[in-house]
């Protein structure tokens, strides 16, 4: 990592107080910078805290080809990013705050005490220590004509007029946190070029579910299942049945592909493996045994395991005569068709994509239309799924973006 050579006397606003404006609040205070950080909510790292509620999953810690690879086309743009501030250094860094880290049994990283609030408490005091000041309730609305940055606060409005400027100011869910994505028109006006956002490891809809699905099985885990999107190979994993939808761990990691293909055609279409354990020869085999006067639902059980939820979503989405079949049944048992038209709203979800395009900036994160202003976090356009991914690109983009500014005020001399 570079560390800056002298103490600088120059002034910088960060807008937005998550992990990504935090991280490049210390780089540039350790380099000398006078750091003031403004924030519209009345406290800052709300959706950080809120991810920690679940188990604050940090970063993960499978080798870096696949890490890199789940931030799909991004990963260009992204590796620039973890090379500064990957994985490991992330660990460093929470070690650093005196705070531990385990990794899980599937790879994914998290602190000791599974919480985000010791660690934002810690880093928070470090911060102050070492001269930033947080605002809160400091809304950012723009420029004015004269290039001052407009700021709403309880008292009233204020100019700021800083040496750079940080907007870090999150995607565009869970708004009551802080990142509503109001600020893409601002940017638009000033010659950014951004992607629309949408929404990322989001639940989705089903055209309607039977009566009996929504009263019975809203809310029922599958669990043990695979799905496939396109011709991908399934991936296993476990999701929920929700009244409108599906969502949960593994349809959010496949919630890329699946909205893409509701963008291009109305609709997507996936396939749920009810017994990835088992070849469709077997399940066949075990349905072609005699049943005698038993019913299906108790044959399905006996020879396959299958009931409650699993056996109620292969009755809602098979057409009654497979159940005559047992080849069809096998195979509509290992390739389920579920028919998702609509991706939950923005709001709900995860984590957002779109955003500021990486072409819009130059390595250091700085907006080429608007020299002087940097970008960093989810307000960029990339993705990834859960796991660890998001929190590592904020901090390393936040890392990067501060660097960048570091340099481009030692520059302006
Ligand atoms: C339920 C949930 C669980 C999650 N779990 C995980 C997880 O386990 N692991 C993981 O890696 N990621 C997780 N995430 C995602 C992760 O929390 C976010 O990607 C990350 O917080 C984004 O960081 P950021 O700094 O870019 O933006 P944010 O954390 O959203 O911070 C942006 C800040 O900018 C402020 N702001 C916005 N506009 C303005 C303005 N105009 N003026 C002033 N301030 C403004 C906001 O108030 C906010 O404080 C989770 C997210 C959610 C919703």
């Amino acid at each position: 990592m570079t560390q800056p050579a002298s103490p600088l006397s120059k002034h910088v606003a960060i807008i937005g107080g998550g992990p990504a404006g935090l991280m490049a609040a210390e780089v540039l205070s350790q380099a000398g910078v006078r750091v003031d950080l403004y924030d519209g909510m009345p406290s800052v790292g709300r959706k950080f805290l809120l991810a920690g509620v679940g188990g604050m999953n940090i970063t993960h810690s499978e080798a870096y080809p696949a890490f890199l690879s789940r931030y799909a086309e991004r990963a260009p743009h992204i590796a620039p990013l973890l090379r500064e501030f990957g994985a490991e250094a992330l660990c460093e860094w929470i070690h650093g705050l005196g705070i531990d880290t385990f990794v899980g049994s599937s790879g994914r990283v998290f602190p000791t005490d599974m919480k985000a609030a010791p660690l934002l408490r810690a880093w928070l005091k470090r911060l102050r220590d070492s001269g930033v000041v947080i605002h809160t309730r400091h809304r950012w609305l723009g420029w004015n004509d004269d290039g001052s940055l407009r700021i709403a606060r309880p008292e009233g409005e204020i100019a700021i007029n800083p040496d750079a400027v940080l907007l870090a100011l999150g995607g565009g869910s869970w708004s009551r946190l802080g990142s509503d994505g109001r600020w893409m028109p601002l940017l638009e006006q000033r010659g950014v070029s951004l992607a629309p956002m949408q929404p990322s490891n989001c639940g989705f809809e089903v055209q309607a579910w039977s009566e009996l699905m929504v009263s019975k099985f809203a809310g029922a885990p599958l669990k043990n299942i695979a799905i496939g999107v396109n011709d991908d190979s399934p991936r296993l994993g476990e999701c929920v049945i929700t009244a409108t939808g599906i969502e949960g761990s593994l349809i959010y990691a496949l919630s890329a592909p699946i909205r893409e293909a509701i963008n291009r055609t109305g609709s997507a279409t996936v396939h749920i493996d009810l017994l990835p354990g088992r070849l469709v020869d077997k399940i066949h085999a075990a349905l072609s045994k005699p049943r005698g006067s038993r019913s299906m639902a108790k044959h399905l059980h006996s020879q396959l395991g299958l009931d409650g939820v699993k056996a109620a979503l292969l009755r809602e989405l098979t057409p009654a005569e497979s159940f005559a079949d047992p080849l069809s049944l096998a195979k509509a048992i290992k390739a389920l068709p579920l028919t998702l038209v609509k991706a939950r709203p923005l709001d709900e979800a995860i984590s957002s994509a779109g955003g500021v395009l990486f072409e819009a900036m130059d390595e250091h994160l700085m907006l080429k239309p608007l020299p002087g202003v940097f970008c960093a976090g989810e307000m960029l356009d990339w993705e990834a799924p859960t796991g660890g991914y998001l929190l590592t690109a904020c901090f390393a983009s936040g890392r990067v973006a501060g660097l960048g500014m570091v340099q481009w005020l030692r520059r302006q001399g």
